[in-house]
C-alpha cells in the first residue's frame, strides 16, 4: 500500500546490462541510482520484488519490447521467464518486426506457451504504423482473449525514435476495428497530444489511458475528465525511468479528485482489465 491505497503499476522495465541500450543506460544512471546501484549488473525477480514491496506496490506489469534501433531488445522469452512463478510479476509481451514468424504466431506462442498476459507496442521505437495490417491477427487475439494492448503515445527522450508514429489519433483505426480491444494509450500522448488522447477516450469506449511518464498537474489539467471517465486512467510509473515510484504516486494522491476515482487509477481498474480479483 501507499498511504492507504493498493496499488499495481502497470509500467515498468526489467532488463539486463546487456539488453539496453547504452543511451537507455545513461539516462538510467542520471534518473535512478538506486536501479544503478541493486540492478544495472545484474537484475532478479526477487530483488525487484523485493523494491517492490519497499515501494508499497502489490504487483507490476513487466514489459518486453523489440527496439534495436533505439531503446534495446528485451525478448518475450526473458520476460516470461523473469515473472514465472511471481504473481507479482505480470509479463506483458511485444511483436519482433524483424523475425520471419508472422505475427499473428508471435502472439499466440506469447500467450499459449510463454503465459503472456497482454502486448506492448512502441511505433515511434521500432518505426511502424500501430494500423500496419500485420499486426491485426495480434490486436485480433487479444481482444478474444481480452487481453490489454497497450500503446506509446507522444514524444520520447531516446535518440532513434520517430515521433510521427506515436500519433495518438492513429489509433483512431484500431480502436474502430476493434471495438471491444482493451487500448492503453500509455503516456496520454505527452507532451502536445494530450487533447487528443482526450477525445480519444471520449470517442471509444475502450481505450484507456496509462499514466505513467504524464506528470500530476499535466494530468489533472489536460484530463478534465478525469472523473467521468474515471473507469479508464490506470496507474504506471516507467520505472526505472523514474526513482521513487511511491513519490510519483503520492503526487496523484494529492491531486483534488475523489477517493474513489483514486482508488480505480492505483488498483481496480488494473485488475479489472487483468482479470484479477
Ligand atoms: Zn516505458
Amino acid at each position: 500500500m501507499i498511504r492507504d491505497y493498493r496499488v499495481i503499476d502497470f509500467h515498468i522495465h526489467t532488463s539486463t546490462m546487456n539488453q539496453a541500450n547504452p543511451q537507455v543506460l545513461d539516462f538510467f544512471k542520471n534518473a535512478n541510482k538506486y536501479y544503478m546501484d541493486h540492478f544495472s549488473q545484474e537484475i532478479n525477480p526477487e530483488g525487484v520484488i523485493e523494491y517492490l514491496r519497499m515501494e508499497g506496490i502489490e504487483k507490476a506489469v513487466t514489459l518486453a519490447e523489440y527496439n534495436p534501433e533505439s531503446s534495446g531488445v528485451v525478448t518475450n522469452e526473458f520476460i516470461s521467464s523473469f515473472c514465472a512463478g511471481h504473481d507479482e510479476l505480470v509479463p506483458i509481451a511485444s511483436i519482433d518486426f524483424q523475425s520471419p514468424v508472422p505475427f499473428g504466431e508471435q502472439a499466440r506462442i506469447a500467450v499459449n506457451e510463454l503465459g503472456m498476459k497482454g502486448f506492448k507496442f512502441l511505433p515511434s521505437y521500432a518505426y511502424y504504423y500501430p494500423t500496419d495490417q500485420r499486426l491485426y491477427p495480434v490486436y485480433s487475439l487479444a481482444q478474444e482473449m481480452g487481453l490489454p494492448v497497450m500503446f506509446h503515445t507522444g514524444t520520447s527522450i531516446f535518440i532513434g525514435t520517430r515521433v510521427k508514429y506515436a500519433d495518438p489519433l492513429i489509433l483512431d483505426d484500431v480502436a474502430c476495428d476493434f471495438p471491444k480491444l482493451n487500448m492503453l494509450l500509455e503516456h496520454g500522448g505527452r507532451p502536445f497530444w494530450y487533447d487528443r488522447v482526450a477525445w480519444m477516450l471520449l470517442r471509444h469506449a475502450n481505450v484507456h489511458v496509462g499514466v505513467a511518464g504524464i506528470p500530476a498537474k499535466h494530468l489533472y489539467n489536460n484530463f478534465k475528465h478525469i472523473e467521468k471517465y474515471s473507469d479508464r486512467f490506470i496507474f504506471g510509473s516507467d520505472w526505472p525511468g523514474i526513482p521513487d515510484i511511491h513519490i510519483l504516486a503520492e503526487k496523484i494522491m494529492d491531486l483534488p479528485i475523489s477517493r474513489e476515482v483514486k482508488e480505480k487509477i492505483f488498483y481496480r481498474n488494473a485488475a479489472g482489465i487483468l482479470g484479477l480479483p
